[in-house]
């Protein structure tokens, strides 16, 4: 039997070392008390187990699962679960906590937690993947639930592991719960729209941004990094609305067009090249970092991690930065930004998108009903537009940038919810 041991969290400046260090200025500035800081920073219920799983080959690999539940007070909690062999119980709690804020900031009924599973689905069959993921639903049985905690795709998931999950669930339960999870199959209860969800919101936090720095969108420019879920619809939806997107990434390199670049080409040329923009023509090689100090009005990056920093911030000519990916920014290019003045939407924002469009999908099961199209689209971005007046006025307010606005009002949110509803 092997028994795969989580990797911890060695890097210093990750970002959830930085999400807690902005975490830490909003409480400072609401001034909340000590009592109501633990009762805001520390998980409500935290579980891990081990799940034996017969292999193909007939061996048996004992798997770490976790699910943490940050916070319940707004709601039940929603979260992804992530496969990955780097996943370990700190960085789940951390990511817990990011979700807690995150629904709180675009106003659902949620709280915050997070799953994951140390192991590498790159390594294993759809055998082992579905074994694993219906052993570690029968062990979260008394966690999940339609009215409790609600699982989505993160990291190496996707909808066939929620097809498993919510049918594991079911059986469980003697009836179909489709509510129990979102990210599902169109035909077992997904929601249309939640593909380009996130890319979508995306595109209203910038169009909403550029509003604020009076730029018109028709003569606007953009640079896009990453070019997945989140980059590709964001840029393309971006592009729909008359900004001119002269730059694009992916992994295999950046691509830069003076005169713009053919978004739905771009697209259609990825899909057909195994997923990588690798040769796109019609556009100029450039590398990475040259994206990313562009001369463009409006900056998306959307692909991962710490990628603004202390090194490259200083040299960033867009006026707006709208965060796609999950912490692209880290703490140490704050105030670099800042003082530069450029607007920063931040990713607790700007990319809740999804996780708005996942909670329609649960509002529909519920319901035993589904919408089109245009009245999600219409929804999500109501609203994502009201959370971004929201964040700018509190930023006003407080005279703070967005980011630690949208903490301000993530936490106030669920302070004053946790007063009302009081404790022991
Ligand atoms: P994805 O895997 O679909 O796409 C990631 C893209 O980034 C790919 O094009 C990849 O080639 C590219 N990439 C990776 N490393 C790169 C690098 N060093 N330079 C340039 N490009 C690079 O992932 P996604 O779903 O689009 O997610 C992107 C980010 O958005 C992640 O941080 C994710 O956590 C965040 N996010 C996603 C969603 C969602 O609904 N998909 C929701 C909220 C946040």
């Amino acid at each position: 039997m092997t028994y795969i041991e989580p990797a911890p969290i060695k890097d210093k400046e990750n970002p959830l070392e930085s999400m807690m260090q902005r975490f830490d200025k909003a409480v400072e500035l609401l001034g909340i008390s000590d009592e109501m800081y633990y009762i805001l920073k520390v998980p409500a219920r935290q579980v891990t187990v081990g799940l034996p799983i017969t292999m193909d080959n007939g061996s048996i690999k004992v798997f770490e699962g976790y699910r943490v539940i940050h916070s319940n007070i707004l709601g039940p909690s929603k979260g992804g679960i992530r496969f990955d062999p780097a996943v370990n119980i700190d960085e789940v709690r951390a990511l817990a906590a990011w979700m807690t804020w995150k629904c709180a900031v675009v106003d659902i009924p949620y709280g915050g937690a997070k799953g994951g599973i140390a192991c590498n689905p790159r390594e294993m069959s759809a055998g082992e993947m579905e074994r694993l993921m219906r052993a570690y639903t029968v062990s979260m049985l008394d966690v999940f639930g339609p009215d409790r905690d609600i699982p989505a795709p993160d990291m190496g998931t996707g909808p066939r592991e929620m097809a498993w999950l919510m049918d594991e669930y079911s059986k469980a339960k003697g009836m179909t719960v489709n509510a129990v999870v979102t990210g599902k199959p169109l035909v077992l209860g997904g929601s249309l729209g939640r593909t380009e969800a996130t890319g979508r919101g995306v595109m209203v936090s910038a169009l909403a941004g550029m509003d604020k720095l009076k730029i018109n969108p028709y003569k606007s420019s953009a640079a896009v990094q990453g070019f997945g879920n989140v980059g590709s619809h964001a840029a393309n939806l971006l592009h729909e609305r008359g900004v001119m997107v002269k730059a694009i990434s992916d992994i295999s390199g950046a691509y830069y067009n003076e005169n713009g670049i053919d978004i739905e080409g771009a697209i259609k040329f990825r899909d057909l090249n195994k997923g990588t923009l690798e040769n796109f023509p019609g556009a100029e090689r450039i590398s990475h970092e040259e994206l990313l100090t562009l001369d463009v009005d409006v900056l998306v990056p959307a692909a991962k991690e710490d990628v603004i920093n202390n090194e490259n911030a200083p040299y960033i000519q867009a006026k707006l930065i709208v965060e796609g990916a999950n912490g692209p920014t880290s703490a140490s290019a704050d105030d670099i930004i800042n003082d530069k003045g450029i607007l920063v939407v931040p990713d607790i924002l700007a990319n809740a998108g999804g996780v708005t469009v996942s909670y329609f999908e649960w509002v529909q099961n519920r319901m035993g009903y589904k919408w089109n199209l245009d009245r999600i689209n219409r929804r999500s971005d109501r609203i994502m537009k009201d959370a971004f007046d929201k964040v700018f006025l509190t930023s006003q307010q407080f005279k703070v940038p967005m980011r630690i606005a949208a903490y301000i009002v993530a936490i106030k949110k669920v302070a004053d919810t946790y007063k009302f509803r009081g404790g022991y």
